[in-house]
């Protein structure tokens, strides 16, 4: 059982889907506006959301990449706008697959299937590797040559995203919203303050940096200091 948000502004669609995907024994909840629609998708944990981009108050299009800029999760897009153009992109907006209406409740069923299986990742996820750096996301384990690091949970995700975008120059603001949720807040400084615990944890400094390579004027990089 998946928890879903359905936001969809035509009562007889929204109907329609919440009740195909009840009767599939999932706890469904439901929006007619894009900012409800918000609210309950970052209030609750939820698995799975079915987006309809013609929403009253804002396009769908847009609420896809508030959404995406603090979540990863899976999102269905439903439009009439069946397009090359549109979908692509709604898929390079983030969504993880679409419908194009009309379509029936076997189609929906369906991707609503496809979708969670995807993402609920049955397999294991193994050690982020980069050099002598090993990172364990589901037991939040780093360890540097062997030897266990004492890290903040902030410290911990800041790392693990930079380690698993390893040789991606990163900028403060991805950081602030990957890792602090704050895609349009948050202060670049906090990013400062946590990057100079981060090197003295890792026996480094940005005079004589290892892993942690600023890139001026950009942000930062994490590398294998000797590949
Ligand atoms: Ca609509």
């Amino acid at each position: 059982m998946a928890s879903i948000v359905v936001v969809e502004d035509d009562l007889r669609i929204r109907e329609m889907v919440s009740r195909v995907l009840a009767d599939q024994g999932h706890d469904v909840e439901s929006a007619g506006t894009a900012m409800a629609g918000l609210e309950r998708i970052v209030k609750g944990v939820t698995d799975l959301v079915i987006l309809d981009l013609g929403l009253p108050d804002l396009d769908g299009g847009e609420l896809l990449t508030m959404v995406r800029a603090v979540s990863d999760v899976p999102i269905v897009v439903v439009t009439a706008r069946s397009g090359d153009a549109e979908v692509i992109r709604i898929l390079d907006a983030g969504a993880d697959d679409y419908l194009v209406k009309p379509f029936t409740s076997g189609q929906l069923a369906a991707r609503v299937r496809a979708v969670l299986r995807r993402g609920t990742g049955t397999t294991p996820e193994g050690p982020t590797v980069v050099g002598g750096l090993t990172l364990d996301r589901s037991a939040r384990e780093a360890m540097l040559d062997g030897n266990p690091l004492d890290l903040s949970p902030k410290e911990f995700d800041m790392l693990f995203y930079l380690a698993s975008h390893a040789g991606e120059v990163i900028t403060k603001r991805d950081l602030l919203a990957e890792v602090w949720r704050e895609p349009y807040g948050g202060s670049e400084g906090t990013i400062d303050v946590h990057l100079s615990w981060l090197r003295k944890k890792l026996g480094e400094s940005a005079a004589e940096p290892r892993y942690l390579r600023t890139v001026y004027g950009v942000g930062v990089k994490l590398i294998d200091p000797e590949p």
